[in-house]
């Protein structure tokens, strides 16, 4: 099936340039509640939420965005992501300001920099969002109105990245980097495509989905130029695939740009099979691959938004089988208090033992693979061509250790 994608609904006495103005997006953001009571019939619910002010996450949306939320209906999917809500305040089950433990000092050596993984860092450019998600990992860091990051901390964190040379992908995060203007985008790229260990730029961002007039033919040329350059989309949800949205995705795939897509099951929102394989075939079909199905992390605020577990492995097992490999997202969760991934597959196996295992196939079929003898298995005969390599990745976080304690800002 082709999918024919809608444009999101304009003002009709806005004049397009400025609708289709990505800064003026930005300038014309709903930040309180008479922005956003022009836009949508507010529930007491969302008053109250309002009215706690500085007790609650930073608020903002697009004009864009909203025009995609529904007005009336506060259980509207992209309503309940934009708008704030009282119960972000009554938390019971668990609340974290740090729910990817980013805050602690062995994760995060200078300011902006957080290196959790061995051979990769996120590079937090800015803690502006053109949108603050309700469900927001990052609550510590974003939104709290300090922009670009400042140029001592920017020499810092390129100096810590050019030292720790087993660094291989620098994964650029926020806040929203591609809120930053482009000259500011282009001196991050060009700085770390001159590092020479810097094999893969990653770019995080929700502006494809509230703002995708901010992919401009400018910005692609110069993710371009440093490639190779992935970009992390966050679609949650199949109506954010606009007409606009769409062409967005497809720009960065035809100039070379990979798109990968990280949702977030979120309750009342996207929490069904029926909606991922929609939201993952039109990916696709976009040549967005549909990455990550995110457990929605146990961040402060967000017991209204979560799902269980055993909800999120239900919709994983039932597009099992459906979706292929390419449109199917890998179901993860984020251990809390920065315990890393935990990966979730369908179980399929029923009997384990040296010789062979048995299975019963997500369509009922039983079957069994036999392993070969294990004196028959060798190693590949140039294997010894990479080793060097393998134990370099292998003990990549060592090798970063090593610039902390000759630090230079000579940047
Ligand atoms: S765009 Fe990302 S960083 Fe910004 S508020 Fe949404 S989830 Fe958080």
């Amino acid at each position: 099936m082709k999918f024919v994608f809608q444009s999101a609904p304009r003002p009709v006495d806005l004049a397009p340039e400025k609708w289709f103005d990505w800064t003026w997006q930005l300038r014309s953001s709903l930040k309180n509640q008479a922005d956003y009571s022009t836009y949508f019939q507010l529930s007491t619910e969302e008053l109250n939420a309002f009215a706690q002010g500085s007790e609650i996450f930073n608020i903002r949306s697009t004009p864009y965005y909203a025009s995609l939320a529904s007005k009336t209906d506060v259980m509207d999917p992209i309503r309940r992501i934009l708008a704030p809500h009282e119960k972000e305040l009554f938390d019971t089950k668990q609340s974290q300001l740090d729910p990817l433990g980013e805050r602690k000092k062995s994760n995060h050596p200078v300011a902006r920099i957080v290196h959790r993984y061995s051979d990769r860092v996120l590079f937090l450019i800015t803690d502006i969002c053109s949108v603050y998600c309700r469900y927001c990992t990052r609550k510590h860091f974003t939104g709290s109105d300090q922009a670009f990051i400042k140029q001592d901390e920017y020499a810092q964190a390129i100096n810590y990245i050019k030292k720790a040379t087993g660094i291989r992908e620098v994964i650029l995060s926020g806040g929203d980097p591609l809120t930053v203007s482009d000259a500011q985008l282009e001196r991050v790229l060009t700085d770390l495509r001159n590092i020479d260990h810097v094999e893969i730029i990653r770019i995080g961002t929700r502006m494809p989905v509230v703002a995708p007039m901010r992919v401009t033919d400018e910005l692609v040329k110069i993710m371009k130029k440093a490639k190779p350059v992935f970009l992390m989309t966050h679609f949650n949800h199949p109506r954010e695939l606009t007409a606009e949205a769409a062409a967005a995705v497809e720009k960065f795939v035809d100039n070379g740009i990979p798109v990968m897509n990280q949702m977030v099951l979120l309750n009342g929102v996207n929490n069904h099979a029926a909606i991922v394989q929609a939201l993952s075939r039109r990916l696709l079909f976009l040549r967005a691959k549909p990455y990550y199905m995110f457990q929605c992390d146990p961040s402060i605020g967000t017991d209204y938004l979560r799902t269980s577990i055993e909800d999120s492995l239900q919709i994983q097992k039932e597009l099992w089988g459906h979706l292929s490999g390419l449109a199917m997202p890998n179901l993860s969760l984020d251990i809390p208090d920065g315990g890393g991934k935990a990966y979730y597959v369908p179980q399929f196996e029923t009997e384990v033992s040296r010789a062979s295992r048995k299975f019963t196939g997500w369509d009922g079929v039983q079957s069994e693979y036999i392993n070969p003898d294990a004196s028959q298995i060798i190693k590949p005969a140039d294997c010894g061509l990479y080793i060097e390599e393998w134990n370099r990745l292998k003990n990549s976080k060592k090798i970063t250790q090593e610039p902390l304690l000759n630090h230079d800002e000579s940047l």
